[in-house]
């Protein structure tokens, strides 16, 4: 019988309720005994449902209460001595401290997982971190799934990859931890042994890198080293063509190569042709990363010459995790039915993997029914009108070479703006969001489900955003935002409204911790039906005589953190996202408002893993921002927004993007970033956040003085904004109070100082002219 196994299952509940037990726990009202029991349940839910649809393994170790590369620092013992940790703490309160913070510390840095949403905690490590594995968790829910009769893999995060992740203040000495580190994994391979696990997946997405030498000799020392500790090893590469690594990942001593056949189908026959005659080759055939039916007969053409040539020793599997897609198409009953057959999520690829075991074992004719029924769905979808519009492919079709280019250049530009509008120097604002009390997301939710009419529901949000004004001008910021009470993700709200975009309602992907999001799914071709933001965006004008800035997410973003359809470039798509943002943004230009923010967090994380592919990509997405943003006057203002990220090896593509005013995170590293931003001589407006929003803790004055100091020195106040470092939707409002109280403080001081020193008014004014 062909082996079925999925390299990692969704985590939070099918109906999140990892994410509210972990909510509740964090407010005080369940105990972590309560929380370590919905974990223990949810488990166990998910092992049975692999085993139910014919896995021949659960995988153990894909599950975290926060992140599993926390989870990693916990089994590897090396928790940031900054922390000070006894080593009497419990385990979760350990993982919470450092993923949320203490009020002494703030918690460890947090970014994206490779190509994902998905953000993990970057292992903190210093020359003489020491390793002291501490598998006794991870046992346990061996235990567990063997005590329900399960058959077990295990998985671990691979030791190039934890290594890789990990950062180190000062120069890079990562590598030089290897040997203790591989101690460490040596004794969690051995113990894992002893439990009678018979197979741990090493996952190494670091494969699907370019190495330097350097990286790729460690990782052949380092699988040398776990050679014979332990149960058999299934390498795992994900996300990407392993490239050179291929070979030799088909030569280290492990049992078994697991490869990304959706992104990187060219590599099935290489590997199944490099590795050794007694090696297994896990195919990872059903797409982990997208939510598109598979087409049987696609894959059934791969697999079976692949079957003909490795008999057993080809597994069947999906491309990667399935954290990266929703956990049941079962929950979606009121998903139109034509949508609903194109698509498959967790369970459902669970199921398709079954199929395909089943028909490589006995034949088509097993499962006939299963094969019509697919055939079907994808012929309908490659036929259906809904997929395509006319005039939409006719607008990309003839688009203006100068589509994506302003008027003027940003000099000029900003003396346009300058005119229209006086701010001081370092003007303070915030990037878009205020607090989603549980009272806003009920609204919303009433709203929703028909119990809240639309008359009603308006007035409510019109009364919040009044209230958001009120506070801000209270506060004395700058430049005001209405705190986009409406929406409850900044993706999402434009899908709802834009054709060829469906939205699920309980397709929730984990991106964070307790956090989920629902990725619209493109389906068809894009376009804007109606004004999105235009509304509120103009009534939180109507109410203050300062500026309130408007607020869209960018193409790229919606790009990224939605599920694409797969039968067309993204490019394409792109683009017609940003005609959609484009024409929202000139509608909003119009009614008055000055200043438009063109969020672009997932600027980045588009990158393809390999570097040789930045460049086309980086080309193509900052020309689609461009072509958002670039219909308006020269005097209206364009922010960009960017957290969560590395920037540095693109600036070059941000600049290319040509934003009047960019704010970005940069307090987590403590404005490590700005040097970059300063040495490339980023030219236009730039606001570094001072505050870090996602740890629930109130910034002092000092601190983001400090920060601001650091800022100064690199950038031209003129050209310095500040504000925190991304929206404060997950903040409570006594916190969001403080903190911005302490930073348009902070801001004050920093005016007063640079007053001093420039002795004089007109001393400062030329400073700001620079
Ligand atoms: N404008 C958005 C907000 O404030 C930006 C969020 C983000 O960058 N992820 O919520
Ligand atoms: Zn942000």
């Amino acid at each position: 019988m062909t082996m079925l196994h999925v390299p990692g299952y969704p985590r939070i509940g099918v109906r999140r309720e990892l994410k509210f037990a972990l909510e509740r726990h964090w407010r005080g009202e369940i105990t972590e005994q309560a929380l370590e029991e919905t974990g223990r349940e949810l488990r166990l839910r998910h092992w049975a449902q692999q085993r139910d649809a014919g896995m021949s393994f659960v995988t153990v170790g894909d599950f975290a209460f926060y992140d599993h590369v926390l989870e990693m620092i916990d089994l590897l013992g090396c928790a940031p001595a900054r922390f000070g940790f006894r080593g009497d703490e419990s385990p979760l309160s350990r993982q919470f401290a450092m993923a949320r913070g203490t009020p002494a510390q703030p918690a460890l840095e947090m970014t994206k997982w490779f190509d994902t949403n998905y953000h993990y905690l970057v292992p903190e490590l210093s020359p003489d971190t020491a390793f002291t594995a501490g598998p006794e968790r991870l046992l346990e829910q061996v235990g567990e799934a063997r005590g329900a009769g399960h058959p077990v893999k295990a998985v671990l995060v691979g030791p190039l990859t934890f290594l890789w992740l990990s950062k180190m203040r000062g120069p890079d000495r990562r590598l030089e931890l290897l040997e203790t580190l591989l101690d460490a994994y040596r004794d969690v391979l051995g113990r894992l042994a002893e439990a009678g696990v018979a197979w741990v997946q090493m996952d190494e997405p670091v494969l699907a890198l370019e190495l330097t030498e350097a990286w790729r000799t460690a990782l052949a020392t380092a699988y040398r080293a776990l050679h014979g500790s332990g149960p058999k090893m299934l390498l795992a590469g994900y996300f990407g063509a392993l490239g050179e690594n291929l070979s030799l990942a088909c030569m280290l001593p492990v049992q078994g190569l697991h490869v990304d056949a959706v992104r990187a189908p060219q590599e099935l026959l290489r590997a199944a042709q490099a590795l050794p005659s007694d090696a297994v080759l896990s195919a990872g055939i059903i797409d982990g990363r997208n939510v598109w039916r598979a087409d049987p007969d696609a894959v059934l053409a791969q697999l079976v010459p692949l079957r003909e040539r490795l008999d057993q020793r080809l597994w069947l599997s999906t491309s990667c995790s399935l954290l990266h897609v929703p956990h049941d198409l079962g929950q979606e009953t009121d998903l139109d039915p034509e949508l609903r057959g194109w698509l498959s999520f967790a369970r459902q690829k669970l199921d398709e993997l079954r199929v395909l075991g089943r028909v490589l074992d006995a034949g088509e004719s097993a499962e006939a029914d299963a094969l019509k029924a697919a055939r079907s769905a994808l012929a309908a979808r490659r036929r259906s009108p809904r997929v395509c519009n006319e005039r939409v492919r006719q607008r990309v079709a003839v688009l203006d070479a100068g589509a994506d280019r302003r008027t003027s250049p940003y000099g000029a530009r900003q003396a346009a703006q300058r005119a229209r509008l006086e701010l001081p120097c370092l003007p303070t604002t915030t990037i878009g969001s205020f607090p989603q009390t549980r009272e806003i997301r009920a609204a919303r939710a009433d709203h929703r489900a028909g119990r809240l009419n639309q008359v009603y529901y308006r007035a409510y949000l019109q009364t919040e955003i009044a209230r958001v004004i009120r506070l801000q001008e209270s506060l004395g910021l700058d430049v005001l935002v209405h705190g986009e009470p409406e929406r409850n993700d900044m993706v999402q709200y434009f899908g709802e409204q834009l054709d060829g975009v469906l939205i699920t309602r309980h397709g929730w992907v984990q991106s964070y911790g307790s956090r989920c999001v629902n990725p619209p799914v493109i389906y068809g071709d894009v376009s804007r039906p109606a004004p999105m933001t235009v509304d509120w965006t103009t009534y939180a004008q109507g109410l203050t005589p300062r500026p309130v800035k408007g607020m869209l997410t960018g193409p790229v973003t919606i790009l990224q953190w939605s599920f694409v359809r797969d039968d067309q470039p993204r490019t394409e798509t792109c683009l017609q996202l940003a005609l959609a943002i484009r024409d929202e943004a000139l509608d909003l230009e119009r009614a008055g408002i000055g200043i438009i923010q063109i969020d672009e967090p997932a600027f980045r994380e588009g990158l393809p893993l390999a570097r040789s592919h930045w460049d086309a990509y980086l080309d193509w997405a900052a020309r689609c921002f461009r072509i958002a943003a670039g219909g308006v006057r020269d005097d209206t203002r364009i922010h960009t927004h960017m957290c969560y990220s590395e920037f540095n090896d693109i600036l070059p593509a941000i600049a290319a993007m040509d934003a009047d005013v960019i704010t970005i995170e940069t307090s987590r590293s403590h404005m490590e970033l700005l040097n970059a931003f300063a040495e490339f001589h980023y030219p236009n407006g730039i606001g570094p956040g001072v505050y870090d929003v996602h740890a629930p803790r109130v910034p002092s004055v000092e601190e983001m003085t400090a920060l601001l100091e650091k800022a100064v020195a690199v950038v031209s106040p003129g050209r310095l904004w500040v504000n925190p470092d991304c929206g404060l939707k997950t903040r409570t409002w006594p916190e969001t109070r403080a903190a911005l109280e302490n930073m348009v403080y902070a801001a004050q001081v920093m005016r007063e100082r640079l007053n001093a020193e420039t002795g004089s008014a007109s001393g400062i004014r030329e400073a700001v002219m620079k």
